[in-house]
């Protein structure tokens, strides 16, 4: 993997490993840590999908060695000069980008999924909730881009609690800058698949995870816009215990598919493949 940045002064960091066990976050089964690693942190017991890092994620999907890290550089912007009580937004950006190895909530990058080359920008939650600030637009914009430069798929996997407060109107705008760079793939015909994960919820659910050729979800993944008080008090209803589960999406026609983690590299590749040998048809 060459995604490292070189000019980071502290390493990605993995989960602390000094513990064999983990427990599960669903059901508090009792898991092997190197088994539940291995097995993309999905429990065995009941099938929680726990969250993964940026990184985990793409040795997960990526062929190995395959990924190189692009626009590394970009990194959120704090324009506003804001702080919540006694704690700064930009002190709490120097800690976060020291805690997790990243710049910004989203690893863009280029790579292969079994050997067709691809554009992936891959969000982690760890990041500020995996909120869509200026420079998490910025990196997704410019990942299109590059994808509609280098005529490769675009596939976004998304895992973020909505917009950055901190960053204001600024926040809000990446939604429609994102959806502009996506705009121009549909018009070139390069495809994009959104990957929605545990949870996608507020500005990126409402912009670019919502608009791919193909929206695929993790099974379980809360995925909505507003939370279900909020919405339960506006409208004066309760909602169905399953309301803005992937199934449900699913059941309702928002997702195209459910698919479990293990599955979704080999789902991905075919859907790729089905799009190449359909381009390749219209071309003759
Ligand atoms: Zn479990």
């Amino acid at each position: 993997m060459t995604w490292l940045d070189q000019s980071r002064t502290e390493p990605v960091r993995r989960e602390p490993d000094e513990d064999p066990w983990v427990r599960c976050e669903r059901c508090g089964a009792y898991l092997h840590r190197a088994t539940f690693v291995a097995e993309l942190k999905v429990c065995r017991q009941c099938g929680y999908h726990h969250r993964l890092t940026a990184v985990e994620r793409i040795e997960s999907l990526l062929d190995p060695e395959s990924f190189e890290e692009t626009h590394v550089g970009i990194a959120p912007s704090d324009p506003l000069e804001f702080r919540s009580g006694a704690n700064p937004y930009a002190e709490k950006i120097t800690e976060t980008r020291a805690k997790t190895g990243l710049s910004e909530a989203v690893v863009t990058g280029l790579g292969r999924i079994e050997s067709i080359d691809v554009v992936v920008a891959v969000m982690d939650f760890r990041f500020f909730g995996g909120s869509l600030g200026s420079g998490t637009g910025e990196k997704i914009l410019r990942a299109a881009l590059d994808a509609l430069r280098l005529k490769r798929p675009y596939i976004v996997v998304s895992s973020s609690g909505g917009a950055r407060m901190q960053e204001g109107a600024l926040s809000l705008m990446q939604m429609a800058k994102t959806c502009a760079g996506i705009g121009r793939l549909d018009a070139h015909g390069v495809p994009y698949i959104s990957v929605l994960t545990h949870p996608t919820t507020g500005g990126v659910l409402a912009s670019f995870a919502m608009v791919g050729d193909v929206n695929i979800a993790e099974p379980g993944a809360l995925i909505g816009f507003a939370g279900r008080r909020v919405i339960e008090q506006t409208i004066k209803q309760s909602l169905p215990d399953d309301f803005q589960s992937a199934e449900y999406l699913l059941d309702q026609g928002f997702v195209d598919m459910v698919v479990p983690r293990k599955a979704l590299r080999t789902r991905i590749a075919e859907i790729l493949g089905y799009a190449r040998s359909s381009k390749a048809k219209e071309a003759t």
